[in-house]
């Protein structure tokens, strides 16, 4: 059994499996037996108009080794307007649809607009909240919605807010993930587990499970 990383922007290991971050205005080369996930990130988003990016996207989530959309998402950090960040996300939320394919999401203060979308949205794809970082009443919300999680090395700054949300997660809508830390996955997946009071082989396989099930190949 592979250890799953869920995100990441660096290439895995071969103990690992996991989805490779690839934004979609870069070069894609995809190496043999690696799984990526593709998308236009709102930090991305050209003054120029997207429509040109979208299209390629479009085109590379059909490869065969492109099993998500993302990550893409809303963040009110930033100065793009988001009425903008969210004509893009909707437009990749439909292409996730299309294709069967889940969706990766970044999300900073934006919480709150991903309830209300997915509430009004008819989308049947997983929607994964990468970098998980909400509080408990949040988290309740999300989970009532169908979200699923993959929590990072944030993690492992000891926040009791984020512990206390990683214990209400549902087993079968959680994962780990470095993103673009270098902290060692492993350590993430040793200290969830002695919040969970489970073995980290118990953990292991549950997430293990969790990625062959929604993660079609
Ligand atoms: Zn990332």
């Amino acid at each position: 059994m592979k250890l799953v990383n869920f995100h990441t922007h660096l290439p895995l290991s071969n103990n690992q499996t996991g989805l490779i971050n690839h934004p979609v205005q870069l070069d894609f080369l995809p190496k043999p037996g690696q799984y990526y996930s593709a998308g236009l990130h709102p930090w991305d988003i050209p003054d120029e108009g997207s429509n040109e990016l979208l299209k390629q996207l479009a085109r590379l989530a059909n490869h065969s080794q492109v099993l998500a959309i993302g990550e893409c998402g809303l963040d009110r950090s930033i100065e793009t307007p988001i009425d903008l960040q969210q004509a893009i996300f909707a437009q990749q939320i439909e292409l996730a649809e299309k294709l069967h394919k889940p969706l990766i999401i970044h999300a900073v203060r934006t919480y709150s607009d991903l309830l209300q979308l997915k509430k009004s949205s008819r989308s049947t794809v997983p929607w994964i909240l990468h970098g998980y970082s909400g509080n408990a009443e949040t988290t309740r919300q999300l989970i009532k919605q169908g979200f699923f999680f993959s929590f990072g090395a944030a993690l492992l700054k000891s926040q009791t807010k984020l512990n206390q949300s990683l214990l209400l997660v549902p087993s079968d809508r959680l994962f780990f993930e470095t993103d673009e830390s270098t902290v060692n996955i492993e350590s993430i997946y040793i200290f969830a587990a002695s919040l969970f009071g489970k073995t980290v082989n118990e953990l292991q396989s549950t997430v293990f499970e969790n990625f062959q099930r929604i993660i079609k190949r």
